[in-house]
């Protein structure tokens, strides 16, 4: 090992910064941030840095750097692009024994700033010596979306609880598996949604030695529109970490498979006609399998409170006293729009845009057509398939021209996406003549003319 990896408390420790740019205004941001004061020399000194270090209490000194500028400092930094200077900066350094880093100089170097991942008072630190800075800032991209965002959170919650903890546990290995269970088990995961008073009552709850019933949980999970890569951090998380999923036809099956391998997987169906599972049956079952204690995800395809019903399963379990967190998805609209080249508005067409569903119950008439028709909107039809016929004569008929482009995305932002343009006139033929088949996004609106300029994603087109 060629660097001894230390956490440095610098709070209210002089530390010098020899340079007045850019690059040393990074450096300065990360060392003020541990509440460090800086003195920082320089003939001139960036605006930003200079009141990055008057907040830090310290002194901006406008002028060629002198060795006697050490003084009682106990860190150094040399973030200019005169090389004998940083040179010197680093000999004087040494000489005086303060720790000294020189910017992209490794061997001018006593001590390294390594990539940081900042949970404070959680943090995690890689360095490669200096040899390879991009690995390391790689590997640090990879933790960044490996550990969720409240961690940190997690960690002031044992500081709160640590000395109640020690009394009630004097012995170090039942302590030591107290807290693998609290952070591995529903009261991270209550913190981690940000249900932290919540948290905090199951932990004194499990110290005053309340045992209660085994109470499972139930994340309702936007899964996107296909593509796995837009699935969120948090989603990935819960879906890796879930007893049993429930997820019906519009989850890809590539998102499915990212879910724990030894996870209970069921399969609810799901699209008009087929209602594999009615969705009072789903309702109870998510609430019969939190019973018994499981880890459950329902899974849905977009956004699970777009079309989704997702409100529906929640308040079941509302009812019954099951806990639940939701966790937004990319909804077909967005997913589509954008993997289209279709952007929902634009300062020249649209300014505004509204999700309508297409399902309709009797024939046309559960619409606001006299709205639907107001110029300068895009609209968005999910289900909008089998009704397409009526919805598109039923917006002419209310004044919209037969001329207005539309679009019809099917299977969007996976690689099987198809994406026909048309008019409200001839929108319903192009569904016959290319067999167009659910799950299907119709977009309405001058937008769709912005494809021809913007689109990017080639899908199942690609060649054509
Ligand atoms: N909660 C979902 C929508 C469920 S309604 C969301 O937020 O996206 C189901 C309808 O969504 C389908 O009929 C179709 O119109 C649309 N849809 C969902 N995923 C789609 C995709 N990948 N491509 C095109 N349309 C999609």
């Amino acid at each position: 090992m060629e660097y001894l990896p230390l956490f440095h408390n610098l709070r209210g420790q002089r530390v010098l910064v020899v340079g007045g740019g850019e690059i040393a205004l990074r450096k300065s941001r990360l060392v003020a941030d541990t509440g460090a004061v800086l003195r920082v020399v320089a003939p001139q000194i960036d605006s930003q840095l200079a009141a990055l270090v008057a907040a830090s209490g310290g002194e901006p000194l406008l002028r060629g750097y002198g060795e006697s500028d050490l003084d009682g400092c106990v860190l150094a930094i040399a973030a200019t692009d005169d090389e004998p200077l940083n040179a010197q900066v680093s000999q004087d350094a040494r000489a005086r024994g303060v720790p000294v880093n020189v910017v992209d100089s490794p061997a001018l170097c006593s001590v390294i700033f390594p990539a940081i991942v900042d949970r404070s008072p959680l943090l995690v630190a890689v360095s490669s010596g200096g040899d390879a800075p991009v690995l390391a800032r790689l590997i640090r991209a990879k933790l960044e979306t490996w550990i969720p965002a409240a961690y940190g959170q997690l960690a002031g919650l044992a500081k709160r609880f640590r000395a109640q903890v020690k009394d009630r546990f004097p012995d170090l290995q039942q302590r030591r598996v107290f807290w693998e269970d609290v952070f591995q088990g529903p009261i991270a995961e209550r913190m981690l949604a940000g249900q932290g008073s919540e948290a905090e009552r199951l932990l004194q709850a499990r110290l005053d030695g309340e045992t209660g019933e085994v109470k499972g949980e139930v994340y309702l999970v936007g899964a996107g529109p296909g593509d796995p890569d837009l699935l969120t951090f948090r989603a990935l998380r819960l879906m890796q970490q879930a007893d049993v999923v429930l997820y019906d036809r519009l989850v890809a099956p590539a998102i499915v498979e990212l879910c724990r391998r030894d996870a209970e997987r069921i399969y609810v169906g799901k699209q008009r006609a087929d209602h594999a599972v009615p969705q009072e049956q789903l309702n109870q079952q998510l609430v019969t399998l939190a019973k018994q204690g499981k880890r459950v995800l329902r899974l849905k395809g977009g956004d699970p409170f777009i079309f989704g019903r997702g409100g529906e399963e929640i308040e079941e379990l509302a009812a019954h006293g099951i806990p639940f967190q939701v966790v937004p998805g990319i909804t077909a609209a967005s997913g589509c729009a954008a993997y289209a080249g279709i952007p929902l508005t634009h300062r020249d067409y649209a300014q505004s845009v509204r999700f309508v569903t297409g399902h309709l119950k009797d024939g046309s008439t559960d619409l606001p057509w006299p709205d639907l028709v107001a110029p300068g909107q895009t609209l968005v039809f999910y289900m909008g398939l089998v009704g397409l016929p009526s919805i598109c004569e039923q917006l002419v008929l209310h004044g919209r021209s037969s001329d207005t482009p539309a679009a019809l995305i099917q299977q969007g932002t996976t690689h099987n996406q198809r994406v026909f343009t048309g008019t409200l006139g001839n929108l319903p033929k192009l569904v016959a003549e290319h067999e167009v088949h659910a799950p299907t996004l119709v977009i309405v609106g001058e937008v769709v003319t912005l494809r021809e300029k913007l689109a990017w994603f080639e899908g199942a087109q690609a060649g054509l």
